[in-house]
């Protein structure tokens, strides 16, 4: 049946798997220069979430077809470790402009694909844009040290080198920004990059690679694959990688880690997250409402800096039925359509999740004081939409609490002063990301302080760190020991070799061996 069925090019659906060849596009494999179609028998159908309607096919990369691609790497690495700094740098200065030149082609493909705003897929190629940016400061970024005299006629002096093939394995999320965290700064190095993006977004992580070999990458410096667990196992067991960024759940990271670290690779791993907004009674109100609002339904809450939980101090308490009025404002809609403000989710099953996550608030004795789960959208009925939801009466032990809801949901609790809203903040097992909202500089300082998170914004809401700081989310967050991009980045892609040289005048010859340990 299935064959006839292939034969007819009638798809064949099990669950998102497809077993059939159809009409719609395929996403390429990148392997040593070339877009080469995957002869995988095992494909996943890639959904428009405003639709749900299929729009292409990703393969699941077969064994051969993975060896290809890190065979390629290791190849290219040979002689592209070998390029002057200076040929890397005008490769990646060539590529920061095509970026630019085609931030709206790109913007509209995360769109199509992974169901956000056009605007706020812009702002997606441009925070990776700046990543690409900062990379062509490498003459400067990989400097070395340098100590003369460390004794009579020695000095020591270091090079930052790189390390071999990277790897990296990239969320739904962010299908430009992330991807962008990743092989620009592993190649920037000297390293060579074997690319895993998400199989629901693969369409702008192959337009990127197009444009780095426009901007001159040599063949075999970046291949991509694509696939689900297979191709995460085979990255994570190859020996010929020697990194590996990932970024998406826990569940994955958290395995990726133990699996790539007990292969003796370097693994960064950044996480899931539960980033709490702390409100002052003195903050300046039209401003934190308004913050609180875009930074915990922007992206339809699929950020992991999203703002998805508000702690209300004192008076501040006050402003939820203002809170709930801006929120009932946002415009729900399909990424592409003017004016839209909070797009779709990226699957029904995602939606069904974030449903059922705020149900477990309801059935846990919290308040629904804005509920998105009936929301229709106009001309787009079979999308994954949910509207901005807010739950308020919320307490650290309900689920809706505990659990990452990744999802346009706000939920709210209270606290009497900000030593408790501090201590709540530090009991959640996530570090990624919070913010206070203030105008008492005391109250921000302390908080900046005591608070146990890796990024904080003081009266900013998504506090990202631009790619000359790092991307320092901490605790259950990250795993690894040097985080993203900026000067860490540089460090996790690079190794030290350190050279201890002595050239003595003729006339200082040693007379006889030295047995002791040097001092
Ligand atoms: P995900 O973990 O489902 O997928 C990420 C990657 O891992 C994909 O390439 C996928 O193919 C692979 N993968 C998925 N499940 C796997 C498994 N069980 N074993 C091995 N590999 C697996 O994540 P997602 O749903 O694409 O992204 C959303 C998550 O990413 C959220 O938890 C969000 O907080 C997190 N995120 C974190 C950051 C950060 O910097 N901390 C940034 C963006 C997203």
């Amino acid at each position: 049946l299935v064959r006839s069925l292939i034969k007819k090019r009638v798809p064949l659906q099990i669950g998102r798997m497809c077993y059939s060849s159809s009409s719609v596009p395929t996403t390429k494999l990148f392997i040593d220069g070339k877009f080469v179609e995957s002869k995988s028998s095992q494909w996943l159908d890639i959904h428009n979430p405003a639709t749900n309607e299929v729009i292409g096919r990703v393969p699941k990369a077969t064994h051969e077809e993975m060896l290809a691609a890190v065979d390629s790497c290791s190849r290219a690495y040979h002689t592209w470790s070998e390029t002057s700094i200076l040929a890397r740098q005008q490769i990646f200065l060539r590529y920061q402009q095509l970026i630019k030149d085609n931030i709206k082609e790109l913007a509209k493909l995360i769109t199509l694909e992974q169901g956000k705003t056009l605007a706020d897929a812009e702002g997606d190629v441009f925070r990776g844009l700046q990543v690409v940016e900062h990379t062509c400061s490498i003459t400067s970024l990989m400097l070395g040290e340098t100590l003369p005299s460390i004794t009579k006629d020695m000095d020591t002096y270091t090079y930052r080198l790189p390390i071999g093939v990277c790897a990296g394995i990239a969320p739904f999320n962010f299908p430009a920004m992330i991807p962008l965290w990743m092989f620009p700064m592993g190649m920037v190095c000297g390293n060579t990059y074997l690319m895993k993006p998400s199989e629901r977004v693969p369409g702008c992580a192959m337009m990127l690679a197009k444009l780095l070999q426009d901007a001159g990458a040599p063949d075999g410096t970046l291949n991509i694959i694509h696939g689900q667990h297979d191709a995460v196992n085979f990255i994570c067991d190859h020996p010929a990688i020697k990194a590996i960024s990932f970024v998406g759940s826990n569940q994955a990271g958290e395995y990726i880690y133990e699996r790539g670290s007990k292969n003796g690779k370097r693994v960064q791993s950044n996480m899931g997250a539960k980033n709490h907004g702390v409100v002052m009674p003195d903050a300046n109100k039209e401003n934190t409402l308004n913050q609180l609002v875009g930074a915990a339904f922007g992206a339809a809450g699929q950020r992991c800096m999203a703002l998805s939980t508000a702690i209300l101090i004192g008076e501040a308490r006050n402003w939820l039925p203002e809170l709930v009025e801006r929120a009932k404002g946002l415009r729900v809609n399909a990424g592409d359509q003017p004016g839209a403000d909070v797009g779709p989710l990226i699957s029904p099953q995602a939606k069904a999740r974030v449903n059922s996550l705020i149900q477990s608030g309801v059935d846990e004795g919290a308040k629904v004081l804005l509920d998105g789960r009936n929301v229709k959208v106009k001309g787009y009925e079979n999308g994954n939409f949910v509207g901005p939801t807010i739950i308020s009466n919320v307490t650290p032990n309900m689920k809706c609490y505990t659990e990452e809801i990744f999802g346009p949901v706000l939920v709210v609790l209270e606290a009497d002063s900000l030593d408790d809203a501090i201590e709540m903040v530090n009991k959640n097992p996530y570090g990624n990301g919070t913010a206070i909202f203030t105008t008492n500089g005391a109250a921000a300082r302390k908080y900046t302080h005591e608070v146990d998170v890796g990024q904080i914004g003081v009266n900013v809401p998504i506090p990202v760190p631009l790619p000359m700081f790092s991307f320092t989310g901490s605790r259950a967050s990250f795993r690894g020991d040097t985080n993203f991009y900026g000067k860490q980045g540089i460090q996790f892609y690079t190794q030290i070799k350190t050279v201890t040289s002595q050239w003595k005048a003729e006339d200082a010859t040693l007379k006889s061996p030295a047995v002791t340990m040097p001092t």
